[in-house]
């Protein structure tokens, strides 16, 4: 059964003297225990608003539609309510770790936290802090606890906060960018790591980022998001093998292939669309190199691909045709 579940998520920010501007329309996303989802796009698709609405990061914001956490609806739960589902169910891994952690406070300490806040007595949580640090391949016992954030590389500083999210044993974790600040071979252990995490704790992880490389290895399902809208969704496999939507293929082109350095890397021309400036139709027909006459004013819907993979574009069924 589904962890978590997102039905046409919309997404508003009210404005003072004029109708609320929609920065998300139409997300479904279904995650299953076990398995890593990557919601992927550029900055401004949407990506990161709608991970930080499912646990109401935002209140300022009006979300609608239907988010539900293990068959709970948390859509216009009260803000008390989501603050205890935050941390008890889904745990949450930022950008930048080191503004994620308190400086002045020691790595054991920080990691236990949670557990204290629950009640959990000072020596049960500080031993299962250590369990845990070491499942995330740091070494506790040599006087890792005692030290500050700092002191630490950026790699270890990102294991800490991943240890921080998962040790209240959440049903859902959700990782915004949480590599994008370290180096590439320390990308890739973090990423496994999580993979590993996913599959042997039976969580479901939702990955935000905006590196397609970074989905090819780690995750089972993608959802690309363009404009505030998904335009592309299936299985990772499915996706990468058979990309449908024109965005995806200019993701994929604009990625460095190890097997094919000879290849020229193709950036997609122009800049990403912003909320105020979305046509009626596909948001991505400014950008787009095989826009149809009537793309700038019909919206796409979203159109079967394969078994598990849909697109929204009109070309789907001009091909179909
Ligand atoms: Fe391009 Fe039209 Fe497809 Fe949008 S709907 S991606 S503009 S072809």
């Amino acid at each position: 059964a589904a962890v978590l579940e997102v039905r046409e998520l919309t997404i508003d920010v009210p404005r003072a003297g004029d109708s609320p501007l929609r920065l998300v329309d139409g997300v479904d996303l279904i995650l299953e225990a076990g398995t890593v989802t990557a919601l992927v796009g550029e900055s401004g698709s949407g990506k990161t608003v709608t991970a930080r609405s499912i646990i109401g990061l935002d209140p300022e914001l009006q979300v609608g539609g239907s988010i539900r956490v293990g068959g709970q609806q948390v859509v216009g739960l009260a803000p008390r309510l989501l603050q205890s589902l935050r941390g008890a169910r889904v745990g949450m891994v930022f950008q930048d770790s080191l503004r994620a952690l308190d400086p002045l406070m020691s790595i054991g300490a920080q990691v236990a936290e949670p557990l204290r806040l629950r009640g959990v007595g000072r020596s049960e949580s500080r031993k299962r802090a250590v369990v845990l640090l070491e499942s995330l391949g740091l070494r506790p016992k040599d006087g890792l606890l005692d030290q500050y954030p700092h002191q630490l590389s950026g790699g270890m500083r990102q294991r800490v906060c991943i240890a921080m999210a998962l040790i209240a044993e959440p049903d859902v974790l959700i990782a915004d960018e949480p590599t994008t600040a370290l180096d590439v071979r320390v990308q890739r252990t973090v990423l496994t790591l999580l993979r590993d995490i996913a599959v042997s704790r039976g969580l479901a992880v939702l990955l935000i980022t905006h590196d397609l490389g970074v989905v090819a290895e780690v995750a089972d399902r993608v959802v690309v998001m363009y404009g505030g809208r998904p335009v592309e969704a299936g299985s990772a496999i499915e996706v990468f093998r058979n990309p449908a939507h024109p965005y995806t293929r200019g993701l994929l082109a604009a990625l460095p292939r190890l097997d094919r350095p000879d290849l020229q890397l193709r950036p997609i021309p122009g800049a990403a669309v912003l909320p105020t400036d979305r046509p009626l139709g596909c948001a991505f027909v400014d950008r787009c190199a095989v826009a149809l006459d009537h793309c700038a004013d019909v919206l796409p819907d979203s159109r079967r691909v394969g078994d598990t993979h849909t697109a929204a574009c009109h070309l789907i069924e001009e091909h179909a045709r």
